[in-house]
């Protein structure tokens, strides 16, 4: 496996206080940088201490928003090691967002080789405590000083982490959501299976909107009909109707999330019926109010599963399983985060102990 040069930090952080985590605010003493040079390819790559970027203010990513990111998380297991969930995922994923965002893809089984050696030289980072982790957040951005509009032909990848506390400090309450009407994520042809930064500014206004009228986060319809259910926030979305497990296809305006794969991978082993299809916000609320929705959750790295205990659509309003977790998204979360952490068998050989 590659190996890249690390440059220590000269003095090394104290370590945060494991019950005062925010996430994403503190970060680790290393991070791990790699340029790309048109002509070159990428090379140079290397862990250095924790620090500021300099970048010429005409760097392309500045204006034409040429990005692309990826988060994933280490976890501390019982006998004291660290391992990652799927990390190859991830790092597939990185490269078909930049495929898709004319970024140049990156080396598969070096980039792998990035992300264990930095963990592995913030070991002492990754917190002990249940349900924290260390959060690893890769990333790619368009450097080159110029105002036109074309691919950059330089690059930077870099990967920093942070230690994130337990997502569930006062058990998991399920939370309330609308339907956004106005507000698109995503469109079919656009960017919507990628992770890319620009998604993300677009899809701030209507969660802002959401929170102000008492929401946790908003239901996406699809950019075209505005009839098709897409995603829950920056989360995948899964409903159980009549005892099976629905959740939105992919159709290149939902973002294919890992923890959406593992959760139809276990409900199949499970034995429950799971279909991939598209499904209308006026489905889901016929199927609420005739009382065949069971249960309704988001899937993501950060929440793991994060059910849903009330939906609005304009003048209709339902509460799903009583506004409680449901059964089944209690057993997801139960096995996906054993599996995880280490403290459940991992008969799908997802996890890589570092
Ligand atoms: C990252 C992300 C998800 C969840 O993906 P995971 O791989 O499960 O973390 C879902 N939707 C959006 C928009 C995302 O950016």
């Amino acid at each position: 496996m590659k190996e890249y040069p690390v440059q220590r930090a000269a003095a090394l952080k104290p370590l945060p206080d494991p019950d005062m985590l925010v996430f994403g605010k503190t970060f680790t003493d290393h991070m791990f940088l790699m340029d790309y040079t048109a002509g070159q390819g990428w090379h140079d790559g290397r862990i250095v201490p924790y620090a500021p970027l300099a970048l010429e203010p005409s760097a392309m990513v500045f204006h034409y928003a040429q990005e692309v990111f990826e988060g994933l998380k280490a976890y501390r297991s019982p006998d004291g090691g660290v391992q990652l969930f799927r990390p190859m995922e991830n790092v597939r994923r990185i490269n078909s967002s930049c495929e898709r965002m004319c970024i140049p893809q990156l080396p598969e089984e070096d980039t792998l080789a990035a992300i264990e050696q930095l963990v592995r030289v913030e070991e002492r980072w990754v917190p002990a405590k249940p349900g924290t982790s260390l959060y690893i957040r890769p990333f790619v951005i368009a450097t080159t000083p110029s105002l036109g509009v074309h691919a950059a032909h330089d690059y930077i990848f870099c990967i920093i982490t942070c230690p994130v506390g337990a997502y569930y400090k006062e058990g998991i309450n399920p939370v309330r959501i609308y339907v956004e009407n106005q507000d698109v994520r995503a469109v079919r042809g656009g960017t919507g299976y990628t992770k890319c930064g620009g998604n993300y500014a677009a899809s701030i206004r209507a969660g802002e909107r959401a929170e102000e009228q008492g929401y946790a986060q908003v239901l996406w319809l699809d950019g075209v009909h505005r009839r098709y259910i897409e995603e829950v926030g920056s989360m995948n979305v899964l409903f159980k109707i009549g005892g099976t497990v629905i959740t939105p296809a992919l159709t290149g305006s939902v973002l294919p999330g890992i923890t959406r794969k593992s959760c139809i991978e276990l409900l199949k082993s499970w034995g429950v019926p799971v279909e991939e299809r598209l499904i209308t916000a006026e489905e889901l609320f016929d199927a609420a109010e005739a009382g065949r929705l069971e249960e309704a959750f988001g899937s993501g790295t950060a929440a793991v599963v994060s059910p849903i205990g009330e939906m609005g659509w304009g003048e209709r309003h339902v509460t799903v399983n009583g506004g409680q977790i449901g059964a089944l998204t209690r057993k997801l979360y139960d096995t996906l985060t054993g599996i995880q952490w280490g403290t459940v068998s991992d008969p799908f050989g997802w996890t890589l102990k570092l």
